[in-house]
């Protein structure tokens, strides 16, 4: 059995188990993760419809049907003609279903139209049932998301020799994108590069900021190779530390350190982060960390699970996701370290495995 079909029939289990008909995946990353084709994010209707029992279709625009890789596939496609109307046509594959489960990502549209169309049909979210799914990683998909951090590591190692000072933050990312495109990545998500005060907002978009000495720079990036994503965050001291960087900078790093060598099979998916917080909050830096500790990571840069205050979701092997503790000093500094990490059976394996200090740069 190919590993799509085997992802359709757990799925299709989970479904007769909870009494769903039929599973309606649009754009977003569950219907590659299902059928290996990602519908193109556009205004024509593409629905994959997988019923409870036998084989799914793919209703695809006709002019995009030749991308779907049909060969050994357990599934059909039908493409529909620019005049044809795609709502009935996925209307026609549920038939009968009257519990339906459809992608968290579908455009609100197609949902409305599906549902004016038949009133007695209920819908819910898939997104519960995919991330069952999706939340223990193979083998295979380790393999790719260790290849997308050795990427990013191998960039953040070229940029100990960049110069900092006197560029603007958009300059510095620009190069960061470029480095991390030239050495593998096939698209770029995020690009942070945050100095001085700035990097007090964890997600700051890189602007006309001139980069001074003294400044401490937060440097989170990642993108996409082969389906999978990379997310990884070092710090930057531009020739010198800002006042109350360096005691700030040792606690983030034993929290960080802390929280990953916590991690392992049976713990809680908020107990990794109250080890980091604890430690931070222990310093009296606790209302300085304004975030969650982490994230799970795979086919998109944010996904099931979240390292959360609230979450008591048991970690098991298999499971990949982010320890990106933070402190940020409103005015004059932020921080973060970010590996991501992959759970074994009896621990953790670090995916990023550059240094875990901070680069002194010009
Ligand atoms: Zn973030
Ligand atoms: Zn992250
Ligand atoms: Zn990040």
């Amino acid at each position: 059995m190919t590993r799509f079909a085997a992802r359709i029939r757990s799925a299709q289990e989970r479904m007769a188990n909870e009494g769903i008909d039929a599973l309606c995946l649009s754009v977003g990353s569950d219907l590659p993760y299902l059928t290996g084709y990602r519908a193109m994010p556009l205004e024509r209707l593409t629905m994959f419809v997988l019923p409870v029992e036998g084989e799914g279709t793919i209703v695809v625009p006709g002019l995009e049907a030749p991308r779907v890789e049909t060969d050994g596939m357990p599934f059909r496609v039908q493409g529909w003609g620019e005049t044809e109307d795609p709502i009935a046509i996925v209307d026609a594959h549920l038939a009968g279903s009257g519990n339906v489960l459809i992608g968290d990502e579908t455009w609100s549209r197609f949902l409305v139209d599906l549902q004016d169309v038949r009133p007695s049909r209920t819908f819910g979210n898939a997104g519960e049932l995919m991330a069952h799914l999706r939340i223990r990683k193979s083998a295979d998909e380790i393999e790719k998301l260790l290849s997308a951090a050795a990427t990013v590591d191998g960039v953040v190692g070229q940029l100990e020799n960049v110069r900092f000072s006197g560029r603007t933050e958009k300059d510095v990312a620009r190069e960061v994108t470029e480095r991390t495109r030239a050495a593998g990545h096939d698209t770029m998500d995020f690009w942070i590069v945050a100095s001085g005060p700035n990097g007090a907002s964890p997600h700051h978009e890189p602007g006309a900021r001139i980069i001074e000495i003294g400044d401490a720079v937060v440097v989170d990036f990642g993108g996409h190779q082969e389906g999978y994503a990379s997310d990884t965050t070092r710090m930057f001291v531009v020739q010198e530390a800002p006042a109350g960087f360096d005691e700030a900078y040792g606690v983030l790093h034993r929290a960080h350190v802390t929280a990953v060598d916590f991690v392992r099979p049976g713990v809680t998916a908020e107990s990794i982060d109250a080890v980091a917080r604890d430690i931070i909050t222990d310093a009296g830096h606790g209302d300085l960390f304004i975030h969650r500790t982490g994230h799970g990571i795979g086919m998109d840069s944010h996904e099931h699970p979240y390292l959360v205050e609230g979450n008591s979701q048991v970690i098991e092997e298999g499971m990949v996701f982010s320890i990106e503790p933070g402190i940020y000093k409103p005015g004059e500094w932020g921080m973060r370290i970010e590996d991501i990490v992959a759970v074994t059976q009896d621990g953790v394996e670090r995916l990023n495995r550059t240094d875990r200090a901070y680069r002194v740069v010009a």
